[in-house]
């Protein structure tokens, strides 16, 4: 059975509208969900360290949007947490350190899909600062563990447990 020409045509006009709907509505959801034009440029790739600031990071996936460069973090909780907040602004300082430029802003992607956009604010940039500062001088007494105050969940998984005396450890585990 041959196809008419028309026919033909039409079914190619067809598809090619569909592809540019297709291509339309990709792009409108990148941009609701913040991308906009952006190019990944590492997907878990980089580890950025700066000796100077003492800090060191891998974020999950680096983006740039024309002289920007967008840190983003895939978390499985499904609630932003403030270490959540303080480690995107270990990123942003690093981004700066390394690549000398200060993003304006990262996303941290929980675990139901929600993306939320972090402001690279004074405020993080001098909590996370005064962070590294204090683990700095923490680490100037190597032979004094710091204090720790961790919860029975976060020690669970560590692979520590078995010899660290700072353990948070529940009824079961210390069974
Ligand atoms: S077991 Fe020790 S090292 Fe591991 S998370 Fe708990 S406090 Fe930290």
């Amino acid at each position: 059975m041959s196809f008419p020409l028309w026919l033909g045509l039409l079914l190619a006009l067809c598809l090619l509208g569909i592809g540019l709907l297709l291509v339309r509505a990709g792009r409108g959801l990148r941009q609701k969900a913040g991308l906009e034009a952006g190019r990944t440029v590492s997907l878990d790739q980089v580890t950025l360290t700066s000796k100077r600031l003492g800090l060191t990071g891998r974020p999950d996936r680096i983006v740039r949007q024309g002289d920007s460069v967008i840190p983003e973090e895939w978390k499985s909780a499904r609630t932003l947490r403030p270490w959540h907040r303080a480690q995107m602004g270990v990123y942003f300082l690093l981004i700066e350190d390394r690549l000398g430029r200060r993003p304006s802003h990262g996303f941290i992607v929980l675990g139901d899909g929600t993306r939320c956009r972090i402001e690279n604010t004074e405020a993080l940039r001098a909590q996370v600062l005064g962070m590294a500062e204090q683990i700095r001088a923490i680490r100037q007494d190597l032979a004094t563990p710091a204090r720790v105050f961790p919860k029975p969940a976060q020690c669970r998984p560590c692979g520590m447990l078995p010899h660290c005396g700072q353990a948070a450890r529940t009824s079961k585990l210390s069974r």
